[in-house]
């Protein structure tokens, strides 16, 4: 067992946390049932242990995109970390437009227009699905999707979830998504 770095006894309590509020991700998330949080016994220092296999920003991207409430700065630069790509890959192969203009976007000098706001969704959703195979997903979901402008997106909440996909593969922990009113 680790040892506190406060006061350098060993002797810590466990839990799993109902719930567990945090940006760490890069949007707000509340991820419900998985969160380890340590105590030490001794000076009652909290430690938090968060899931970081790249699932839950999966999860997180797939839940976000199919919420039709324009995506700001920031959610696009988590849309771009989380499938991995320079602002230059991210701007000519997602976004349809010049890394300067994407770099606007993401510092919220300028607003996504409606076009590329539903592109981006699109394109996303098709790269990142697969690693979210508990969100349900239609591509003709987006069709027609009408995007709602100056309302805060709700926080999303994940749920574990063990998923038998399909064929052979063996059973693996997802996540699901629920919406909390922002
Ligand atoms: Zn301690």
């Amino acid at each position: 067992m680790t040892k506190c770095r406060e006061c350098g006894y060993s002797d810590w309590t466990e839990k799993v946390l109902e719930e567990f509020q945090t940006d760490v991700f890069g949007i707000p998330a509340n991820i419900c049932h998985t969160v380890v949080e340590k105590t030490c016994s001794h000076c009652g220092i909290k430690k938090y242990t968060l899931p970081r296999d790249g699932k839950v920003e999966a999860a997180l991207a797939m839940a976000r995109v199919l919420i039709p409430i324009k995506l700001s700065g920031r959610e696009i630069r988590f849309l771009r970390n989380t499938v991995g790509m320079s602002g230059k890959t991210f701007a000519t192969q997602i976004a349809g437009n010049d890394p300067a203009t994407l770099s606007r976007w993401e510092n919220d000098g300028q607003g996504v227009g409606g076009y590329a706001d539903m592109v981006i969704r699109q394109k996303i959703a098709a790269l990142l699905h697969d690693r979210a195979p508990a969100i349900p997903y239609d591509p003709k979901v987006f069709v027609g999707m009408e995007i709602i402008d100056g309302i805060s997106p709700p926080t999303i909440a994940l749920e574990p979830v063990r998923l038998k996909l399909a064929g052979d593969s063996p059973v693996s922990q997802e996540w699901e998504a629920h919406k909390i009113a922002a």
